[in-house]
């Protein structure tokens, strides 16, 4: 009988409990990932030097390199210091833009990579896109996802508050995402990965439905497993789609216009807030999705209207250095008065309508 299946890429070893950077060793050793090679440990400069230091003794062959991560440069620099053959495998510990730096840099060397998270701020930790700065933009590329991932939910506990809710609202709009994605495959035919919609779909729900408080212990297990859960799914569908959508669209616009305000995953919860309304008025079904989101949303503390993430209002008069669509300039629909409102459902607009609109955000020049 053959064997209908698929076969697809995840990382080999999941470990998230509190103190799990210290069992970086026996993953690697377990694992097969090194076999008393010498592996690099890549840390920021926001790693305490205790840390650091207990790292340096539990992998005593290891090399501790501390680099400013979080751009295409900083990654080609830790590209040419990790050669092949002096290193076996390639540990980043950190948050987001370490572990972003870190998948890029291990990728053009061909270097399996470790991921050991100590924040949870966005789904990079297991996913196979690196985000990082280059000029003024900061384009994702794609890379090979992490061999394993620790998530020490102690560092994570001790983190900025901020980073935490962010990673909520980037957890949570995966349900937007995998909205859009349903919606794109019902109206305009494209094609849609079933396992990725699930596994992208069933971390988000357990954040959504979460009791637990902010900072809890579970909440925060179940945060970080939403986090690689979303990460696989990016894997299992070849893209980002089924954890971006006209929420990261708006993420990125926020990025672009008002730098150094929201960060990623409060853009991305924002938008998904939005992209919620707009599916929940014009179309049929899911009439509560906005409901649970905006009570998720608010009783995690992250923002639900751009000026409370430090954007200004978007319904305000855009400035010169602002772009916006055609037409579009204080539109009502953007207009966060609006949001508070039970949404009415009129019909969806017609194709000519959408087709418009999508043109006037092509304009626009955001990216997904
Ligand atoms: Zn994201």
């Amino acid at each position: 009988m053959p064997l209908l299946a698929r076969t697809i890429l995840t990382p080999l070893t999941i470990e998230i409990s509190p103190g799990a950077v210290r069992r970086i060793g026996p993953v690697l050793a377990d694992a097969r990932i090194t076999a008393g090679g010498r592996p690099a440990i890549v840390l920021g400069p926001g790693i305490g030097a205790e840390l650091a230091d207990k790292v340096g003794k539990d992998l005593p062959t290891a090399e501790i390199i501390q680099i400013e991560a979080g751009t295409v440069e900083s990654a080609m620099a830790l590209a040419d210091r990790l050669h092949p053959h002096t290193y076996e495998t390639v540990v980043g510990i950190g948050g987001g833009k370490i572990i972003d730096t870190v998948k890029y840099a291990a990728t053009l060397r061909g270097l399996p990579m470790v991921a050991v998270a100590t924040s949870l701020a966005h789904d990079g930790l297991a996913s196979p896109v690196a985000t990082l700065r280059h000029g003024n933009a900061s384009p994702s590329y794609g890379v090979h996802i992490p061999i394993a991932v620790i998530v020490d939910l102690a560092l994570v506990a001790r983190s900025p508050i901020g980073q935490i809710r962010s990673g909520v609202g980037d957890a949570l709009s995966n349900l937007s995402a995998c909205a859009d994605w349903e919606l794109s495959h019902a109206e305009r035919g494209e094609p849609i990965d079933g396992l990725a919609l699930s596994l992208a779909r069933t971390g988000a729900q357990a954040v959504l439905n979460h009791p637990g408080e902010t900072t809890g212990p579970d909440f925060l297990a179940t945060l970080a497993e939403a986090l690689i859960l979303g990460g696989v799914a990016m894997a299992v569908a070849g893209s980002s789609r089924p954890c971006s959508g006209a929420c990261h669209e708006i993420a990125h616009a926020l990025a672009e216009m008002h730098p150094a305000t929201a960060s990623h995953g409060m853009g991305a919860g924002l938008g998904a807030l939005f992209a919620t309304y707009l599916r929940t008025r014009y179309s049929s079904g899911g009439h509560d999705s906005f409901d649970r989101m905006s009570a998720a949303l608010a009783r995690h503390g992250v923002p639900r209207r751009p000026e409370r993430s430090g954007s200004p209002p978007v319904s305000s008069p855009p400035s010169s250095r602002t772009r916006r669509p055609p037409g579009r300039a204080g539109s009502p629909c953007w207009s966060t008065s609006a949001w508070t409102a039970p949404p009415s459902r009129p019909p969806w607009p017609s194709t000519s309508t959408r087709s418009a609109d999508l043109t006037a955000r092509s304009q626009w020049g955001v990216r997904a």
